[in-house]
């Protein structure tokens, strides 16, 4: 294809590129383009349930209310904060100020996006879990940042070791973000863990953004701690929690920030210059989940559901050789690759051959070669259908 335009994007662009996302989807049409069998798509994180009806309701009736059509606020309705403050301290024993310690987010992604852009100068350091979720990345490349990857690796539970920080790194650090129950990885966080989090920070002066989108998906009666319960992490911490996972709303859009209000105060700011917040109707719905949580815990979920999936899927896949621990959280398995591949070689021939598609570890960040991640995001049938495949593919005996 030829053009004349000839007018260049901004530089800081190329930091956003996922190239591996976007080479995957381009196989993946072409697979489904020969239309010799259906792909089978567990590459994708978003949630396959339907929010509970009561949410649903609740949306629709709000929908209905002419004063819910105002401009929202960036900071979110003093109801939903309140709400949030409440639901916070019933699940976590967490106390927070409604007027200054909660920031509504269009999605946590919108805020795990802009935070870096009110701490983080050219030259500054922003402490990235490697392998993370893409837009820890992305956000300190948007800000002129730059990122110093804290390896997660399975010899060291999936937590970050901190004694091999570089002194040089910790002096010009300036914010860490951290995210358990984890994703891409599927661990949880240890006990001690989040104390040992807070000392680190504290002497080293270091913002904590701990991405916990996963806090309520969790399985076999794990309960994912807040970091904010840790004493001292509302010093130097903050928190970002999500309607997106917790109650099937990913669509909705609509998560929240909380913890230190210095912290959130620069991002308050520079989301009040470049959106007005979240549809009323949708603070309401997220107001009726919450309440309704705490009214009658678990009911708003279905996350049986996907603890069945794990079990088939990873029994299954175990049965005929290729063997993955079971995480007690989160939608995905992070599973080792026989050896002899990489990861995106060892992805791309799923694809061909099983008509299955799952995420390369390196997507996620270096430390994330020798993996796949595996989304449980499709019935179990479809899973048998895909453990049927992989044996039929024989890409695990080579
Ligand atoms: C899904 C996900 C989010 C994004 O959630 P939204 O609130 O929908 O923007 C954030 N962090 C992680 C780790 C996720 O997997």
């Amino acid at each position: 294809m030829t053009t004349s335009f000839t007018i260049q994007p901004s530089k800081r662009l190329a930091g956003l590129t996922s190239a591996i996302f976007t080479e995957m989807n381009r196989r993946k049409r072409e697979v489904e383009a020969r239309g010799e069998r259906e792909v089978i798509d567990l590459g994708i994180g978003s949630p396959d349930q339907p929010p509970s009806p009561l949410i649903m309701e609740a949306l629709s009736h709000a929908v209905r209310n002419p004063d819910n059509y105002g401009y929202p606020t960036s900071e979110g309705s003093l109801r939903f904060r309140e709400t949030v403050t409440r639901w916070y301290d019933h699940r976590f024993h967490v106390k927070l100020d409604p007027e200054h310690e909660i920031l509504s987010l269009m999605g946590s992604q919108d805020g795990l996006a802009h935070l870096a852009q009110g701490w983080i100068d050219p030259g500054d350091i922003v402490l990235v879990p490697d392998p993370g979720y893409p837009i820890y990345f992305a956000s300190v490349a948007l800000a002129g940042g730059e990122v110093y990857p804290l390896p997660l690796r399975e010899e060291n539970d999936f937590l970050p070791d901190f004694g091999q920080i570089p002194e040089e790194i910790r002096r010009r650090a300036k914010l860490m973000v951290l995210n358990y129950p984890n994703n891409p990885v599927a661990a949880t966080v240890k006990e001690g863990f989040f104390e040992e989090v807070v000392a680190f920070a504290r002497e080293n002066q270091i913002i904590v953004a701990h991405d916990q989108a996963y806090s309520e998906l969790a399985f076999n009666g794990y309960r994912p701690p807040s970091f904010l319960e840790t004493p001292g992490a509302k010093d130097i911490g903050v928190e970002f929690n999500s309607l997106s996972k917790s109650f099937n709303m990913a669509g909705c859009r609509v998560g929240y920030l909380v913890g230190n209000r210095e912290i959130i105060r620069p991002l308050a700011v520079i989301k009040s210059n470049i959106d007005y917040g979240i549809f009323l109707a949708v603070q309401e719905a997220a107001v009726a989940a919450m309440e309704h949580d705490m009214n009658h815990p678990g009911e708003n979920r279905n996350f049986e559901v996907y603890e069945q999936r794990r079990d088939v899927l990873i029994d299954g896949l175990s049965e005929i050789g290729w063997h993955m621990t079971k995480p007690k959280a989160t939608m995905f398995v992070w599973a080792k690759i026989p050896a002899g591949w990489t990861s995106e070689d060892f992805a791309f021939t799923l694809l061909e051959k099983a008509g299955v598609v799952v995420i390369p570890g390196n997507a996620f960040g270096k430390e994330g070669e020798g993996y796949v991640r595996i989304a449980l995001v499709k019935p179990v049938d479809v899973l048998k259908e895909v453990i049927r495949r992989i044996k039929e593919s024989r890409i695990l005996s080579p």
